[in-house]
């Protein structure tokens, strides 16, 4: 059986390569969703010019939970809560795009019962949510 939680605290001790930290920090600066290819072009001025080193970096950064896949947008954001390793929840705004993410609570636990109803066991989710944003409702 695996450990996934001491697995998870392992992983974040661990350093980071120096693509990892420049895709990380891209995504940090940007606050926002960013899709791979629009990495791709920004970080061409930073000198990564293979796309293969930058999914790698992305890929790497999902795993460890610092950044976020939006299945549904195609793209990656920075993880906004400390740790939530490959359990997410976002709202994505109807109208202008905007996302948040929420912190899961008691999510995984309630997710893990009625899945297990059904036989199987959950090992991650990403739940993506479509609401208005407080700007576009008050607007
Ligand atoms: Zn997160
Ligand atoms: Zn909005």
């Amino acid at each position: 059986m695996i450990n996934s939680q001491t697995r998870n605290k392992k992983d974040q001790k661990q350093d980071l390569t120096k693509n990892q930290k420049i895709v990380l920090d891209l995504l940090r600066s940007s606050g926002e969703p960013l899709k791979a290819y629009s990495i791709l072009d920004s970080l061409k001025k930073e000198g990564l010019k293979s796309p293969l080193q930058i999914y790698r970096a992305l890929d790497k950064l999902v795993e460890l939970g610092r950044i976020h896949k939006i299945e549904s947008k195609n793209s990656f954001i920075v993880c906004s809560n400390s740790n939530c390793a490959s359990n997410t929840i976002f709202t994505i705004c109807e109208r202008c795009d905007k996302v948040k993410e929420l912190k899961n609570n008691n999510l995984a636990e309630s997710m893990g019962q009625l899945i297990n109803k059904y036989g199987q066991d959950v090992s991650r989710y990403n739940l993506e949510f479509y609401a208005l944003c407080k700007n576009c409702k008050s607007n």
